[in-house]
């Protein structure tokens, strides 16, 4: 068979569709995982293909016998017209991901099957049913694979110029009420062989690579063991990690930072105490005080810090924009991403505000942690949005952006002589291309009155 396999385009993001061609598109592409494993799993008699409409344009024809598409929330509206597009030409058409695993039903109508949770047990049945014409509405499974039985992502049908992508683990079990990840990929931390990932490492011809996991920090000795093993590979790493281990775990920090790591992305979420224990961030809740202490910690192995800040819970008042602002300040942080509570469909945060009859639209393209779709509890949607311009235009006005790289060149230059250090300097100036980009829209939606959706 011949099988297409797509991206939908991001419409709101650091690089959205907008920037195809653009060099800042390869400078800072966003390698993805979840096509090219599903490709891995594909058996060698079909011919496949990856397109991700962010980079390449994607023509709607009947050559194609099977057509999947990656569904995220952001992404879902698109995804559903171009599975309809293709629909109509006769091509079958397949929906999987996280918002396809949130919402099947939703997503089954635009779909002749969907993949319900991860595709790798799942896609082999399903190509066997689709060729003896026995294709089922819904694949599902409760066994989640064994990490140490799926192959290498299939590299050579996506190419990201600058940096490639690895997993070494699935699932967290934290399960903050805002993500979607611990009810899809499980509370319980699967962990691929440590050889598994190195021979995979070893395959990417990337010197930067982006770790695909949840966090890095939630098996310990798992990942102080792959740190040791990946020490002389010459590779410059970034990763998700929670401040909790990151803070105090001073070996942990040692032999990440000689395995390579350049940053660690951290999500604070909030600097309320109140807050975290709301939405159930355990990792954060008896750190918070000292969040400031182990930036600071973490970058004086070299290592960068890049944070995850969300407005808009339920004890967030006018206010939290500006004593957020003055405390990453203090704290020297290399770089925040900022964003607006966004409730998706499978989180417990969804599910209460769906109770609540918060919701204020589901129209999921509005799903982009930079619209308010919901009613906060403490402040007006307009507050919300008013706040968030004002904190993304200050953090990152062009005399804090220089500030923070000269700060970053100060503590990293003795560590690192590579070109990977300018990767820090890139994310500063595009987060401020892309707040720039959605304070305009925002700007404009408010002066004509659809900022906010009317329920
Ligand atoms: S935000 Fe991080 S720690 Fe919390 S559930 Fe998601 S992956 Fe786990």
């Amino acid at each position: 068979m011949r099988i297409l396999l797509i991206e939908p385009r991001l419409e709101h993001g650091i690089i959205t569709y907008r920037d195809r061609l653009k060099p800042i598109s390869i400078i800072y592409g966003n390698p993805s995982l979840t096509l090219p494993m599903v490709a891995a799993v594909t058996p060698k008699k079909h011919y496949v293909k990856i397109l991700n409409e962010n980079y390449e344009k994607l023509k709607i024809t009947d050559e194609w016998d099977l057509v999947g598409i990656s569904v995220l929330t952001i992404t879902a509206k698109r995804a559903y017209e171009i599975a309809d597009k293709f629909r109509e030409l006769g091509v079958k058409v397949v929906l999987g991901g996280y918002h396809v695993s949130a919402l099947p039903d939703e997503a089954k109508q635009h779909a002749d099957a969907v993949v319900i949770g991860e595709a790798e047990n799942l896609w082999p049945q399903l190509l066997e049913d689709l060729e003896k014409g026995k294709l089922k509405e819904k694949y599902f499974s409760n066994e989640k694979p064994d990490l140490s039985k799926i192959p290498n992502p299939r590299r050579d049908l996506y190419y990201n110029f600058l940096s490639g992508a690895v997993q070494a683990t699935r699932g967290c079990p934290v399960g903050c009420d805002f993500c979607p990840t611990s009810k899809l990929l499980g509370r319980i931390v699967r962990k691929r062989p440590i050889k598994d990932v190195i021979e995979d490492i070893k395959s990417i011809p990337n010197k930067v690579i982006i770790f695909r996991d949840a966090s890095l920090t939630l098996d310990i000795e798992y990942s102080k063991a792959l740190f040791k093993a990946m020490r002389g590979l010459g590779k410059k790493w970034i990763a998700n990690g929670n401040i909790n281990v990151l803070g105090r775990d001073e070996e942990f920090l040692r032999l990440s930072k000689e395995a390579g790591c350049i940053q660690w992305f951290v999500g604070f979420e909030s600097i309320s105490k109140e807050t975290l224990k709301k939405i159930h961030k355990m990792t954060n809740i008896n750190v918070v005080e000292k969040y400031g202490e182990y930036v600071q910690k973490i970058q004086k192995h070299g290592i960068a810090v890049v944070g995850g800040m969300i407005f808009g819970f339920d004890e967030d008042t006018p206010d939290v924009f500006e004593t957020t602002y003055n405390a990453l300040e203090e704290w020297q942080v290399d770089g925040i991403e900022f964003n607006i509570l966004t409730p998706y469909p499978g989180t417990a945060i969804y599910e209460r505000f769906e109770r609540e009859g918060r919701i204020l639209t589901k129209d999921w393209s509005k799903y982009s942690q930079a619209h308010v779709v919901f009613r906060p509890k403490k402040m007006t949607p307009e507050e919300l949005l008013e706040g968030y311009m004002w904190i993304t235009k200050k953090f990152y006005s062009m005399d804090k952006v220089l500030k923070r790289i000269l700060h970053h060149f100060g503590y990293a230059k003795e560590y690192e002589k590579s070109p990977a250090l300018l990767s820090l300097p890139t994310l500063n100036f595009a987060m401020r291309r892309y707040y720039k980009i959605e304070r305009k829209r925002i700007e404009r939606e408010l002066r004509n009155g659809t900022a906010v959706p009317s329920q």
